[in-house]
Order: structure tokens, then C-alpha cells, then sequence
């Protein structure tokens, strides 16, 4: 399985990190290029600055190359926002491809950054779900205000989405890269991609 992470901007060095505690690091590709791109099981799209990397993804023509693939992808918190249909008050630059309206820096100044205890669902050895509690680290994150249909909500704070499910795209709002636990990026490769 060879998964990639877009290393335009963002802590992608975190998730390239994260990966190497589950897989083989010659199957994880830093993706800079379209042409980094053929042969990828699944991408990561890292947090940052979401205006940031949608303008270097253009600029290099990454988009294309991932929309057409229709490859599997788990975004955090900036990369969620990349993955957006709607991003409310803004016409940046986004894959469109999931069916979430998001909030930027949803919390406001005054929660800009806090960690947070989560229960996440996670399949346990036996295959079945349990719920784990997940160190949530949020950093100027998005709100996910509303969902489509298909969007399976995994996780909410306080009636917010926080880790979210459409099909083969997983998104969050927290950054489990700045954990040291990686069972939400196994649960991507496990049972996403
Ligand atoms: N506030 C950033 C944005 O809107 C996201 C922050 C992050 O990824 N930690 O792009």
C-alpha cells in the first residue's frame, strides 16, 4: 500500500512521522508534484494554512491530478477544509469533493487553540467498534457547520462534527498528527483507503 502526504505547506513531516509507526516508510511518497502522484493508494492533506496550499496545489496543477483519481484522503484540519464543498465567506480554492460546510477558525480568538479529550470509534482487535478516548488537538480549526447525506459524523465536541466520513474521504478538524497515537491514521489506511 503506498500513501502519500502533501507536502506543499503544513505539518505534513508530523504525518509522514505518524505513518511510519504503522507502515513501511518506502511505501509513504512526500508529494510535491502531479507526478508523485500515479500509483497512490491514498493522500494525506496536512493542517496549515489552507489558502496557502490550495494556491500551490493549483499552481502546480495537484488538484487535477487528485480529483481525477477519485483517491481515497483523509484531511486534517486545514486539509478538511481543502476537501469542502462549502467554506463559508470564502471563495479560496478547495477539491470539492466532500459534502461539509465549514467554518474557518470557527472557535474564535478566544478558543483559537485548546486540547480537548475525544471518543472516537475505533475498531477494536475483534473488529468490532470501540469507543477510544483520542487526545484532540486543535489549532485555529474549522467548525464543520452542517453535512450532506452521505457524511457519517464519527466524532462531535459539543454538537460539532469533529471527525467526519464520506465514502473514501475521512476529515478532521483536530490534528491527530501532533498526537503520539496513531489509530485514527490506522483507521484511515485500515478500513478508508
Ligand atoms: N486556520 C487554518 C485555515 O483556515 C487551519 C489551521 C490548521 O490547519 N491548524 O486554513
Amino acid at each position: 500500500m503506498k500513501i502519500g502526504v502533501l507536502g506543499l505547506q503544513g505539518d505534513f513531516l508530523e504525518h509522514m512521522k505518524m505513518l511510519e509507526l504503522i507502515i513501511d516508510k518506502r511505501d509513504i511518497t512526500l508529494v510535491k508534484q502531479p507526478s508523485d502522484i500515479p500509483g497512490l493508494d491514498g493522500l494525506i492533506i496536512p493542517g496549515g494554512e489552507s489558502t496557502a496550499i490550495g494556491n500551490l496545489m493549483i499552481k502546480r496543477g495537484i488538484d487535477r491530478e487528485i480529483i481525477d483519481r477519485s483517491l481515497p484522503i483523509f484531511g486534517t484540519c486545514a486539509g478538511a477544509i481543502i476537501l469542502a464543498k462549502d467554506i463559508i465567506g470564502s471563495d479560496q480554492f478547495s477539491l470539492n469533493l466532500m459534502d461539509i460546510q465549514v467554518e474557518r477558525n470557527g472557535y474564535g480568538r478566544q478558543r483559537e487553540s485548546f486540547e480537548t479529550d475525544l471518543e472516537i470509534p475505533l475498531p477494536s482487535p475483534d473488529g468490532r467498534k470501540k469507543l477510544k478516548k483520542f487526545r484532540g488537538v486543535f489549532i485555529r480549526a474549522p467548525i464543520i457547520k452542517s453535512t450532506g447525506e452521505g457524511v457519517e459524523i464519527l466524532s462531535a465536541l459539543d454538537s460539532d462534527p469533529v471527525l467526519v466520513r464520506q465514502k473514501n474521504l475521512l476529515a478532521s478538524t483536530f490534528h491527530p498528527e501532533l498526537t503520539d497515537d496513531p489509530d485514527i491514521h490506522r483507521f484511515f489506511l485500515e478500513k478508508v483507503v
